[in-house]
């Protein structure tokens, strides 16, 4: 007798837009969120049920049957997976490739799910002397093994008994046999716990915020926390979080890269008395996989990780919480395009429990969702310490010559701070020697062949490199062009403060973080030492180092280049400018010490200039929101945008002419503005010419309507080599 089977729905990691159907044998009793290999083309793949029994168009018959299944019961809890359709709907991509994305590395790949749990050993009894003195005569190696397992509280696994003898097989092999020793598995945690320490007394502030949303932590809300940097916005997300575990429920503790140090990590593992596991791409794939199953299997409570954490699965997710919420690296760029804040807000949604966003500086989204009473905001106004963030001062150089970028008030200052004993920090958002060389005789500019793009200066490795594709090239001694010996370079990256900086501050650490110096978290915090100690230091840094770190000793922060948002055809550039702005200067004067911070400028009359030196966040803010508004813009308005790059710049603009057209037969009664097809602003880039098209619309529901009448016909233009469509919907820029 043949049995039953269904006709499935599958996700495969594959860049289109629908799903693929099999059938399903009832003995495998399918369910979705189950890894099933799959018959594909003359191979196999990996693909994720997602919908059991659907009726599909083709005959039962003509569909394949699966070859093997991965996973005794779903990897993915029922509502991940829905959210994970969510995320291909709403932001218009691939649905398998969606849900891999919501899958550690590791379970993308035809094996079942490894086992994280480690074997321990230990003693099943205590031996008494005189065993310990026979087996020590006639096995030794044993011995050594006895005497350690005497020794450890929780049992030791392979790693602890390899550094006792490395060969730790037979002993213990002989020891079990005796019934002396026996193994359990156990979850093997990165970082055992310190003892929880109890956190500090809440000021006023951070009480009241805490009393607020400790009642609502069973429902579905959005609270933001807008606090000055060093206002205790941290300790606010401890006192939830302890909170939320007490009931049983887990916690998804989401932070830009860059925050993710080894303090925090500290800090939360003391605070919780627990274990914590982390997420980010600095771990190896399988140590990823490890937190995500730790965390899946209920052993941690929290996890912490930079955007992708957020597809951490749990069966008792109770909060999600997102620091620096403004922060850009939330969004993610390429592969699948969405945004974590947002995202996030769904999975809250569906789940009905809270979300905390966090931030001295919070986007225009988010500000607009205050307004219009979809989120609860909070705010912290002073720092715990009670010093006030530094006003911003302008340095006027608009008729002053600068060396390597620096004003001499500027050094100035940096001078008296440094005999004050303070740290000072110099912000330069340019990394390498110099942003360009030129010849003097003929004109001739480093420009990439691959990108609209000038090649950096590194005169470290004397390269010439593209900081868009990473062609390199050494440093020619003549012109290319002409051959004359007089190429010079302009403008100023990092290394080059850094040079100058040494040579003038003799005395002076420099210590310069920007992604050529710093490439781990490990690294960070090597270079970081001198700060952390708190000596006097000149700590130069990109964008990396503007995000919510606490340095207690810096008293003095520069900026050396805001001029460049003033020119910027980015439209959230002042948004940028501002956030940036303020969370630079915000390093300043943590502990109790006066802080200052100078903002260089040539153009000091500019009303945003003004208004950093003389405005609140939301001072500043308000004007930006009004402009967007009267402009169209987002948050007042909703934007998808349509890229297609391709091997011809023509080719590029064609199918988005193409794609134009669609989008006018279905728009019919939708109040919808197209822009485009337009090339991007970088038109070539790694050799492929992109161009786009944009649609815009006040209403998202209008938007919404028009994607699903349009998405059916995308299928037509298809994605080959030469010419490949990507589709972001809130996209950052235009
Ligand atoms: P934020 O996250 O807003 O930058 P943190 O929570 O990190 O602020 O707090 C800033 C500093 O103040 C930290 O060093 C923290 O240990 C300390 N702090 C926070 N809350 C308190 C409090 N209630 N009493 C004393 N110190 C506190
Ligand atoms: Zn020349
Ligand atoms: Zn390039």
């Amino acid at each position: 007798m043949v049995n039953p089977s269904s006709i499935c729905s599958f996700a495969l990691a594959l860049p289109v837009y629908h799903r693929f159907d099999y059938q399903v044998d009832a003995a495998f009793n399918p369910q979705p969120g189950m890894r099933f290999v799959l018959p594909f083309g003359s191979g196999h793949r990996v693909g994720v049920l997602i919908a059991v029994g659907v009726s599909a168009e083709l005959e039962e018959n003509k569909l394949k049957p699966v070859t093997s299944l991965l996973d005794e019961s779903p990897l993915l809890p029922a509502h991940l997976l829905e959210l994970a359709l969510w995320v291909a709907d709403y932001y218009c991509q691939p649905v398998g490739e969606v849900v891999f994305q919501f899958l550690p590395g590791v379970l993308r790949k035809a094996h079942s799910a490894p086992e994280t749990r480690q074997q321990f050993w230990r003693l099943t009894r205590t031996p008494d002397d005189e065993e310990l003195q026979r087996i020590g005569r006639r096995a030794p190696r044993q011995l050594v093994i006895i005497q350690a397992l005497l020794n450890s509280e929780h049992g030791l696994h392979g790693a602890d008994l390899r550094e006792l003898q490395t060969d730790w097989h037979q002993p213990i092999k002989s020891l079990q046999s005796k019934g002396l020793v026996s193994s359990e598995l156990k979850p093997l945690l990165a970082e055992s716990a310190t003892p929880q320490i109890p956190g500090y007394t809440l000021t006023a502030d951070q009480h009241s915020i805490c009393q607020s949303i400790a009642p609502l932590l069973d429902e579905f809300l959005v609270h933001l926390i807008q606090g000055v940097t060093g206002s205790g916005k941290t300790e606010i997300y401890l006192t939830l979080m302890q909170q939320v575990i007490a009931r049983g429920r887990q916690v998804i503790y989401l932070v830009p890269e860059i925050g993710l140090t080894p303090q925090l990590l500290q800090r939360l593992q003391s605070r919780l008395g627990q274990a914590v596991v982390t997420s980010h791409s600095g771990l190896t794939d399988f140590n990823r996989y490890q937190s995500w199953d730790q965390f899946r299997s209920g052993v941690v409570p929290v996890i912490c990780g930079t955007r992708s954490a957020l597809f951490s699965a749990s069966e008792a997710l109770g909060l999600i919480i997102i620091d620096e919420e403004h922060d850009a690296s939330y969004r993610q760029q390429d592969g699948v395009r969405y945004h974590a804040r947002d995202v996030a807000i769904k999975r809250a949604q569906m789940l009905n429990i809270p979300v905390v966003l966090g931030s001295a500086t919070p986007s225009a989204e988010s500000l607009h969702n205050i307004h219009k009473s979809h989120f609860r905001l909070y705010r912290l106004d002073q720092r715990v310490s009670l010093a006030q963030p530094p006003a911003i001062e302008l340095l006027d150089c608009s008729q002053l010559p600068l060396t390597s970028g620096c004003s001499t008030r500027l050094l100035q200052a940096v001078d008296r701070h440094l005999s004050e004993q303070g740290q000072v920090l110099l912000f330069l958002n340019r990394r390498g020697f110099a942003p360009m060389v030129m010849c003097h005789e003929c004109g001739w500019q480093s420009g990439c062949h691959q990108c609209d793009a000038r090649l950096t200066l590194h005169q470290s490795i004397n390269r010439l490199i593209c900081h868009h594709c990473g062609f390199s090239m050494p440093l020619p001694q003549k012109c290319p062009d002409c051959g004359a010996a007089d190429i010079k370079h302009y403008g100023v990256g990092t290394e080059q403060l850094e040079q100058f900086l040494q040579s003038r501050f003799a005395q002076a650490e420099v210590i310069r973080i920007d992604r050529d110096t710093v490439s781990s978290m490990q690294h960070f915090e090597t270079r970081m030492e001198p700060v952390n100690a708190g000596r006097p230091c000149i700590l130069i840094g990109t964008q990396m180092l503007a995000k919510g770190h606490d340095y207690p000793h810096i008293t003095l922060v520069g900026i050396l280049d805001a001029d460049q948002a003033l020119y910027s055809s980015f439209y959230r550039a002042s948004e940028r400018l501002i956030q940036t702005v303020i969370q630079v200067s915000g390093r300043a004067g943590r502990a109790g010490k006066k802080g200052q911070a100078l903002l260089q400028t040539a153009f000091p009359s500019h009303p945003l200039m003004q208004g950093l030196c003389q405005q609140s966040y939301s001072e500043l803010m308000e004007p930006i929101l009004q402009e967007r508004k009267l402009l169209g813009f987002p948050p007042y308005a909703r934007v998808v945008t349509f890229q297609v790059d391709a091997l011809e710049l023509a080719l590029a603009l064609q199918k988005l002419k193409q794609l134009k057209q669609f989008v006018q037969e279905v728009s019919d009664g939708l109040t919808v503005k197209v822009i485009g097809p337009i090339p991007a602003l970088m038109t070539r880039r790694i050799g492929r010419y992109r161009a786009q098209l944009s649609v815009m619309a006040s209403d998202f529901q209008a938007l919404r309507q028009l994607l699903q009448r349009l998405m059916p016909r995308l299928q037509s233009l298809k994605n080959t080599q030469k010419s490949r469509l990507t589709i972001e919907v809130d996209p950052l820029d235009l």
